[in-house]
């Protein structure tokens, strides 16, 4: 059978396009119908942390549903939702220790900038609302997520649709490592133009996912953020739905920083690419404040805080804990991205950039102006689908030079994924290149 619209029933995204069907995982490979093996070289769209099969999580996940499959969230508390809350406090800092669990990471961020609001709105400041975020990002893919992604490719259909929240230029080291974006100047001009009085939080990837390409800020432009921030009372949210959980080599992306951020979310590595997963962490402060006007959070969803997601997020994190898999990350970043350096000799890799193992790999026409492909090239997706050709999978993201142009490939393999798969990922990288060249 040929697995594409309309032979197939299936609604796919993209319906001129024939897919694979995969059969089975385990590591860092995937398994497809005719037992074609593929190493799995971002972990799906940068979710397959502890990677494919791991059993004690499966086997969670069904003693969990034989157990206590449902139980609404605002009539009962359930072992599983209490543990994974106090996995994480274990490992959160400061007073961000609360957590409330939806399902993606776009439900995440949307119950985040309401609890930013809701926050304001209690406190007596109610000219408080807008949400300021930047250009290039990803957000999400509801209505108010992506309002706040600077993604323009992804918002051109829906503009009419999409609430117009402020955006700044996000820090950008590689082609304007000196600009008010990159230091963070511009976030207060931003604030003073909009009016602090109207600005409920800043939202940002602590280190840039996809969007941007394995972006990482420096550290004066998070003293920057904290300062201006905490100057104009503006909350920060910090997005580690794709960098938080230990694909940068720490928990969360923040804390190669020196801020905790008022409320973070996550999603993605939380659960184990099993089931929808995601998290909103809040600062005591912020609940505090709750607690003691209205007395609650004014979002509710039929999913939150149910026993079987949570179950997968108790195993996801213990897994991560017992066999030390963030410490694995931090340890191996180095050999990752000698090997990763090796494409620095090829004349369309521009950049190789990143931390742990969340890496990116930028395609430029010409090295020394730095100047991109056309996007009439479609180079990044010509190379994605070489390289699955080749059994390598990788993320690609187009569009994040200026909205229109910029080829990157998002590198980013299960925690568990060994010195031997790095090479032959590099191998068949530098394979696939040469067949493009
Ligand atoms: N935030 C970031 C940084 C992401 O990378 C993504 C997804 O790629 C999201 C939010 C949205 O998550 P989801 O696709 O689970 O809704």
């Amino acid at each position: 059978m040929r697995y594409q619209y309309p032979d197939s029933f299936v609604f796919y995204r993209k319906l001129n396009k024939p897919l694979v069907r995969a059969v089975s995982a385990s590591g860092s490979t995937i398994i497809d119908e005719d037992g074609k093996k593929y190493l799995d070289a971002s972990g799906g769209a940068v979710v397959v942390n502890v990677g494919h099969g791991v059993q004690e999580i499966a086997n969670s996940v069904a003693e969990q549903i034989r157990e206590l499959a449902y139980v609404n969230g605002t009539q009962f508390t359930n072992q599983p939702v209490e543990t994974l809350a106090a996995e994480l406090a274990e490992i959160l800092p400061g007073t961000l220790k609360y957590s409330y669990f939806l399902g993606s990471g776009s439900e995440a961020n949307e119950a985040a900038i309401k609890l930013a609001r809701n926050y304001w709105y209690e406190k007596g400041a109610k000219s408080k609302w807008k949400i300021i975020s930047r250009t290039p990002s990803y957000h999400g893919n509801t209505l108010a997520t992506l309002s706040l992604s600077g993604r323009e490719h992804y918002r051109a259909v829906y503009g009419p649709m999409l609430t117009n929240y402020p955006r700044i230029s996000a820090p950008d080291p590689y082609r304007n490592p000196n600009s008010k974006g990159s230091t963070g100047e511009i976030l207060e001009e931003e604030i003073l133009k909009q009016g602090a009085d109207t600005v409920a939080a800043f939202i940002l990837e602590p280190i840039i996912g996809s969007s941007a390409g394995a972006v990482v800020p420096t550290r004066e432009y998070y003293q920057n953020v904290a300062r201006i921030c905490q100057k104009h009372n503006v909350l920060i949210i910090a997005d580690e739905v794709m960098s938080g959980m230990g694909r940068t080599g720490k928990w969360f992306s923040f804390q190669h920083y020196d801020f905790i951020p008022d409320i973070m979310t996550l999603g993605k590595g939380i659960n184990g690419g099993i089931v929808p997963l995601s998290a909103v962490v809040s600062k005591k402060e912020i609940l505090d404040l709750l607690a003691s006007t209205s007395g609650y959070f004014n979002h509710a969803q039929t999913y939150s805080h149910t026993p079987v997601i949570c179950a997968v997020g108790v195993a996801t994190v213990q897994h991560l804990k017992k066999n030390r898999l963030v410490e694995r990350v931090a340890d191996m970043e180095g050999v990752f991205f000698e090997k990763l350096n090796e494409l620095r000799s090829f004349p369309v890799v521009g950049d190789i950039r990143g931390k742990g193992f969340m890496a990116a790999v930028e395609f430029v026409k010409n090295k020394d102006t730095k100047e991109p492909f056309a996007r009439s090239e479609k180079f990044a997706e010509k190379f994605t689908e070489l390289a699955f050709k080749n059994g390598l999978i990788l993320w690609s993201n187009v569009g994040h030079v200026d909205g229109t142009n910029g080829d990157l490939v998002m590198v980013s393999p299960p925690f568990t994924i060994s010195v031997e798969e790095i090479s032959e990922l590099v191998t068949k990288f530098k394979q696939t290149l040469e067949q493009m060249l």
